[in-house]
């Protein structure tokens, strides 16, 4: 059966679909936030466009801009969003200050057990 409001890469239905604008938007102020070195601002940016498909079939509107079609949930962002923060060796305080951060739990339970 063909879900047209499910994410591209989980499937899972999305239940407040926000568009990738809208989430570098958000991204975009976090940064500012963080007062990030204005040329690791760009590399962040410049992954996460790059790194989000743009074509989608789905028909969900963004709920906070209500023009964009939103092909991820959040977590498949967050998790998208993490690696790329990660593969630039950005230290996991600065990853888990972003707020995109499904793994938290995990994160923490790992790390205890690791010890
Ligand atoms: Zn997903
Ligand atoms: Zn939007």
């Amino acid at each position: 059966m063909f879900d047209s409001n499910s994410c591209i890469i989980c499937n899972d239905s999305i239940s407040d679909p926000v568009c990738k604008n809208c989430y570098i938007k958000q991204i975009k102020i976090l940064l500012n936030d963080l007062k990030m070195h204005p040329m690791a601002k760009e590399i962040i940016l410049g992954k996460v466009k790059n790194k989000f498909p743009i074509e989608t079939l789905n028909d969900i509107d963004c709920i906070l801009c209500k023009q964009e079609n939103v092909d991820l949930c959040y977590y498949c962002f967050s998790i998208n969003l993490n690696n790329i923060l990660r593969g630039l060796n950005l230290t996991e305080e600065l990853i888990r200050d972003f707020g995109f951060n499904p793994m938290h739990e995990t994160y923490l339970e790992s790390k205890i057990n690791i010890g």
